[in-house]
Formats: structure tokens, C-alpha cells, sequence
């Protein structure tokens, strides 16, 4: 491995800033590029989008499903290929560093950006956000876990400041972070927003202390895309590398514009070219930190074979990547209510509606969207996999796709019209329910729309998708919808259908993985990994939590997100917490306590048919007099896949972060935990002590 001192000795201070200040791509691939140095041999490294699948500008690669439909699978072992697969993908596209994973707590509902995110629970977070920055840098492709950290809205993102006690950053907003700095993830990218009113590239408490000093992370830190506030505080805060590093806007630069809230300013960048030499030769960055910076941004270099050359092969679009893709869109669906209608017998005559139903759901909006190579609609995947015969119908125009690339006149966003030319011009509501009451099952396939840059404005689905729910369901009582969406929506019509299913945003396998659930080929094993609940009853509704007044957002409600909230407030959310239907039955056993940090329980499949379990643990603390904890936390879950008649017993490691709460450090009361083991947060099946 390259002797990364001797290296820096031997760079002129222009090579040393050109190592840590982005510039153009000759290539027009890459996100973004730092040049390398030629004369030593020093690479360029590319930095390519995202967390859905690589979006190297003008090329194809598989559309994995958004990041959340990945945490719905619960499955830690599959988040790793999925890392794996997405960056042999970025090796195929000549790209270095992933900009992924997302991994910022599902903290509001509305956030236009939660289908790239994973969990409103901290250990689920970590232990998807370890998994996938492992499947990354595995193979040779360095992980950016973004965007750190307290970055949860879309809404006035670039200046909002998240005002948060140290103990609801440590035991909530951190974690995910930490857990990917103990994966050995190469690079951290900053937020736009700030903490306690200090924007994050100037974070020295989080960036320096926190991260590098506390963590020990050896990487280096990113600023977002046009996201650096300052020279001498980001430098001195501990920040690394400057992106994009070279400035964008209006093709006249003359031209007035005005950023549409939500996008940082393109005409801020080069904070790190000759401000920052000032600054050195004024002072007030010492010389040291700039050498600090260029050998973090060379140690991953040479981490990742570009120092030395290593042949680091790639691939692209193979049979085993959309199988993955295919897999992980399969198990992340989620069956939130099954009356029997599911799964479809063979050949059952289907109408197929909704407005959406010839194209994919590939992702949201920005800087996520992938271009896949092919992909599979609803209507094609269940026409496919049927017996029976396959009406289709739209029922109500189409949803109005919203994306960050929309918002800037001068950017070619690459979007074409929906490929679906003729099909139904002009859908009609009568024809869907004709289909409906002519067929065996209705199934109604409905969506959001969600981008990066916005949030939403209400939790219902847009358009006239509950309209046309309830009129199929009015058809056809053996209605199954089927909810393609970036985080919770509101269901007014639950119980007036028979099945609802959630596929979040599933990728280029969209259709086919539906078709997987839908006729039962694969059990749906998807468990909430955020709580279904009417969203007045979100302890985001309040404004000053959400957007926020005055510039600052708070979040007083402490680290009572998510199923917390909702079971302090004894308030039972729609769809809790880990919900998620099966095909089969399964039996839990007596849990019992291994040590003090692992519990065993036999789990029996006594239904017909083979299907997958997510055994999950929740930890009680012991009450602690002034001391206000959640009543429970999710301390860990594993999946199991048992054929029917058969038992396992499974073993569950307890996440630390369940039993410690901090103030001042981490604590472990003394006394006893109860530990729930069952099928989520609402449904335990057995409990066990664990005295500490
Ligand atoms: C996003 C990042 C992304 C970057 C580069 C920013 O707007 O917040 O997540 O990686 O752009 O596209």
C-alpha cells in the first residue's frame, strides 16, 4: 500500500487543493470528480449517485428499490448484496465512491426524501445502514453514509436549523452514522441543514469531535452538493472535500434567478480553491489541515486499490443483479391487511387498475433516479404470472410526477413521457369499474409522488386515487390495493377492501415482484420499518416541529419519534410498528435469555404453505424516578424462512443502544428489562427478563 506521507510530501500546495475541491468531469459521467495528480500518479476519483442504483449521467444500471422498501425486508443480509450489487454497478460505470447510503431517521412523515431513507428506529437503522456500507466497500467502492446529520425535512433544507438536545441526537439521529463509521465507511457527507443553529459544514462539535475524534472516523468528510456555508469554519470544523466544487446556474450568468426553496444556491462553490489558500496564508486555516485533508481523501484512494492500480471489475445489469433487485422488491412488500382474498388462486380473472398501471415505480424524485436498462410494469408482471384472464384499466388520469430536476430550468432532467402511448389517452372511471365487477379480484395500484427538494403536503394520496379505490371497491368486493409510496399514507377506505398491500417504491422489478406476492410464489415477509397512523396524530403535526418557525425546527418532542410517540401517548397507530401480514401461521415458543444480551425463541410455521418470519425483539427499561424513556425500544429482528410444519429456534442479538440512554455519557440503569419477542411492536408473543 502507497506511503500516503510520503505522497503528500512530495504534492505542491496546488496539487493539495486540487485533491480536495471538486471540478468538472471531463467525462460527464461522474456526480463528482476530483482530479488525481498525474504527475505522481494519483488517479481521479469519481463520486457517483445514489442510494436506488447509479445515476452516472447518460447511463443505465439496475433500479434497485428505494432504500426504504430495503429496510422493510428487516434483513440484514440482503441489504448487504443490494450495497454489493450497486457498487460492482458503479465499478462497471468507472465510478469510485457511492453517494449512499441514506441513512437519516424517519423523523417526519412528509419528508419527500424517506424512500431513500431506512427506519424511523434508530437499531434498525444501524444495523441496515452497517450492512449496506459493508455490501459497498466490499467491493472496493467507497460508502458516503448522507447526509449527517438531523437532515429529516425537505422544507427550507438548506437553512432550517434542527434544534436538538444531545441526548436525542445520541440515542436517536446519531446512531445510524456511528454504525457506518464502525462498518469502515469511507466517507461521511454533510447536510445542508444546520444543528443548534450551526450549519453542519461548520459542525466542529459534530464533524471533528463527534465523528472523527470520538468515532475515530479515518475517512473523509464531503460537503452536499453545494452545501459548504464557509471556508475557515469548514476547514476548521474538520470538513474535507469541497462539491461540487465548480459553480452552476442559468446558462446567462447575467441572468437573475431566483433558487426555488430547497436547492442550494449553484453559484456557491469554490470555497475551497483560492479561499481557502488565503485563509492558510492568512492563518486562520493552519497549513497542517490541509495536509490532514489530502491524506484522508489519498487513504481512501489507496483503501480502494486506485494507488496501486488493483483491477477492480465491475458489472452491470447481470442475471444475479435483477434477481436482487427482483428479491429485495419482493421482500421489502409489505401485506398490511389480508382478509383471505390473497394470494390469487392461478387462475382467478383479474382487472387490473390504476392510473399508474403501465409503468414502474422506479423511485422519487433528484438525485436518486436511476435509469434502468429494462423494466416491468404492473400490468406486464401480472399478465405474465396469470392463468386467468387480465383486464386493465386506468380509471383516472395520471399522477402529476414531481422531481427536483423539474425545479431548475437549466438542468436537462432526462425525464421522457412515460412510455405507455396507447394505453387509455383518456381513462375513464366507468370502464374501471366495469373491469371490476366483470372480474374474479380487483386489484388497485395507487401512488405518490415524492422528491427530494419537497415535502409532501398531506399524508392522503394525491389525484383521485381514494376515488377510485372506493369505487372499485363499491364493484368489487374482493379488492386488493396495492400502495406504491415514499414513506405513511392515509387509508380512509381500509375497511371497505379486502387486501392492502405496500410496495413502497419498487424498483425496475416492479411488476414481477408484485406478481411474486400477489399469487403467493413468495411470502410476503416486508415489516414497517415507520408507523402507518393519521397524520394529525404524528408528533410532527405541531409546526414548530414541522417545518418549523422562524428558521428553526424543533425537536422537542425528544426522542419520542415514531411508535415511541405512539405508545406513550397510548394511542394505537393504524398499522403499527413491524406490522406485516404472512401467508402462513406462525407459533411462537417461551423466550428465554441467553447472557444478558441475547434471547432464543422456537418459532413454528403450522399453516400450509412455506413463508418467511421477521422474529423481532423490543427491550422495556426498568422506571427510573425523573427519567422519561420510551416504554419500549426494537433492540433487533431476525428474519427466518421456515417450510410448513416446520420449528426453529432463532436466536436474537439485542442491540446495546436498547438497554443505554444517554445524558452525559451512555447509562445502563440497573434493574430488570423485559424483553418482548413477537411479530411487532403491537403483537408480542413472549417475554423473558434480562436483569442488568
Ligand atoms: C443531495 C445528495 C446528492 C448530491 C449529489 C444533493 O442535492 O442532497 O444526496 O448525493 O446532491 O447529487
Amino acid at each position: 500500500m502507497a506511503d500516503i506521507d510520503a505522497l503528500v510530501a512530495e504534492l505542491t500546495r496546488a496539487e493539495k487543493l486540487s485533491l480536495v475541491r471538486g471540478t468538472t468531469d471531463p467525462e460527464g459521467t461522474a456526480t463528482g470528480y476530483l482530479p488525481g495528480v498525474p504527475r505522481l500518479d494519483i488517479p481521479p476519483l469519481r463520486l457517483v449517485d445514489g442510494p436506488l442504483g447509479i445515476r452516472a449521467e447518460g447511463g443505465r444500471a439496475t433500479a434497485f428499490p428505494a432504500t426504504l422498501a430495503t429496510a422493510a425486508t428487516f434483513d440484514t443480509d440482503l441489504a448487504r448484496q443490494q450495497g454489493a450489487a450497486t457498487a460492482r454497478e458503479a465499478r462497471a460505470h468507472d465510478q469510485d465512491a457511492l453517494l449512499a447510503p441514506g441513512v437519516n431517521i424517519l423523523r417526519v412523515p412528509h419528508c419527500g426524501r424517506n424512500f431513500e431513507y431506512l427506519s424511523e428506529d434508530p437499531v434498525l437503522a444501524s444495523g441496515l445502514s452497517r450492512a449496506l456500507v459493508a455490501g459497498i466497500e466490499s467491493e472496493d467502492v467507497i460508502a458516503t453514509v448522507k447526509h449527517f446529520v438531523a437532515n429529516n425535512q425537505e422544507t427550507h433544507r438548506t437553512t432550517v436549523s434542527a434544534d436538538v438536545d444531545e441526548r436525542t441526537l445520541r440515542e436517536l439521529y446519531l446512531p445510524p452514522f456511528r454504525a457506518a463509521v464502525e462498518a469502515g465507511v469511507g466517507s461521511v457527507m454533510t447536510a445542508y441543514n444546520r444543528v443548534n443553529g450551526t450549519h453542519m459544514s461548520d459542525h466542529e462539535r459534530l464533524v471533528g469531535d463527534v465523528l472523527k475524534d470520538e468515532w475515530g472516523f479515518a475517512g473523509y468528510v464531503v460537503s452536499d452538493w453545494y452545501g459548504l456555508e464557509s471556508t475557515v469554519g469548514a476547514a476548521n470544523a474538520g470538513l474535507d472535500v469541497e462539491m461540487p466544487g465548480v459553480p452552476s446556474g442559468p446558462d446567462d450568468p447575467g441572468e437573475e434567478f431566483e433558487w426555488p426553496d430547497g436547492i442550494p444556491d449553484g453559484s456557491r462553490a469554490g470555497l475551497f480553491g483560492d479561499p481557502l489558500a488565503d485563509a492558510i496564508d492568512h492563518g486562520s486555516v493552519p497549513a497542517r489541515r490541509l495536509d490532514e485533508m489530502v491524506r484522508r481523501v489519498l487513504g481512501q484512494l489507496a483503501r480502494i486499490g486506485l494507488l496501486d492500480d488493483r483491477d477492480r471489475p465491475g458489472e452491470l445489469d447481470t442475471d444475479r443483479h435483477r434477481d436482487l433487485a427482483r428479491a429485495v422488491a419482493a421482500r421489502g412488500t409489505v401485506l398490511l391487511d389480508n382478509d383471505g382474498v390473497l394470494p390469487l388462486a392461478d387462475d382467478a380473472d383479474v382487472a387490473l387498475i390504476g392510473p399508474h398501471i403501465y409503468d414502474a415505480k422506479l423511485g422519487g424524485g433528484g438525485s436518486s433516479e436511476t435509469t434502468p436498462f429494462h423494466s416491468v410494469s404492473p400490468a406486464d408482471g401480472v399478465t405474465a404470472r396469470a392463468d386467468g384472464a387480465v383486464a386493465t384499466a386506468r380509471g383516472i388520469p395520471e399522477i402529476e410526477n414531481v422531481s427536483l430536476f423539474d425545479l431548475l430550468p437549466f438542468v436537462d432532467s432526462g425525464h421522457e413521457a412515460d412510455d405507455d402511448s396507447g394505453h387509455e389517452a383518456d381513462p375513464s372511471l366507468d370502464d374501471a369499474i366495469a373491469a371490476a365487477e366483470d372480474a374474479d379480484i380487483a386489484v388497485v395500484a395507487v401512488r405518490d409522488a415524492t422528491t427530494e427538494a419537497r415535502d409532501r403536503d398531506s399524508l392522503a394520496l394525491p389525484g383521485r386515487q381514494n376515488e377510485l379505490i372506493e369505487a372499485v371497491a363499491a364493484a368489487n368486493d374482493r379488492t386488493v390495493v396495492v400502495l406504491r409510496t415514499g414513506g405513511p399514507v392515509e387509508t380512509p377506505w381500509r375497511e371497505d377492501v379486502a387486501a392492502v398491500v405496500e410496495q413502497w417504491y419498487p424498483g425496475q422489478a416492479d411488476g414481477a415482484a408484485l406478481a411474486d406476492v400477489l399469487y403467493g410464489d413468495r411470502d410476503p415477509s416486508g415489516r414497517l420499518p415507520v408507523t402507518f397512523a393519521p397524520e394529525e396524530s404524528y408528533p410532527a403535526s405541531d409546526e414548530r416541529r414541522f417545518p418549523g418557525e422562524d428558521g428553526v425546527a424543533h425537536y422537542d418532542e425528544g426522542v419520542f419519534v415514531g411508535y415511541r410517540h405512539f405508545d406513550a401517548e397510548d394511542d394505537e397507530p393504524i398499522y403499527p410498528f413491524g406490522h406485516g401480514h404472512s401467508y402462513t401461521t406462525f407459533e411462537y415458543g417461551d423466550a428465554t435469555a441467553v447472557g444478558d444480551a441475547t434471547v432464543e425463541v422456537a418459532v413454528e410455521n403450522v399453516g400450509e404453505r412455506a413463508g418467511r418470519e421477521v422474529v423481532q425483539a423490543y427491550v422495556r427499561p426498568p422506571a427510573v424516578e425523573g427519567i422519561d424513556r420510551p416504554e419500549r425500544e426494537f433492540a433487533g429482528a431476525q428474519p427466518v424462512r421456515l417450510d410448513a410444519g416446520e420449528s426453529r429456534t432463532v436466536t436474537l442479538d439485542l442491540d446495546e443502544l436498547a438497554f443505554t440512554r444517554y445524558s452525559d455519557g451512555w447509562t445502563v440503569d440497573d434493574g430488570r428489562y423485559t424483553v418482548e419477542v413477537g411479530r411487532s411492536v403491537a403483537d408480542v408473543r413472549s417475554t423473558v427478563s434480562i436483569e442488568r
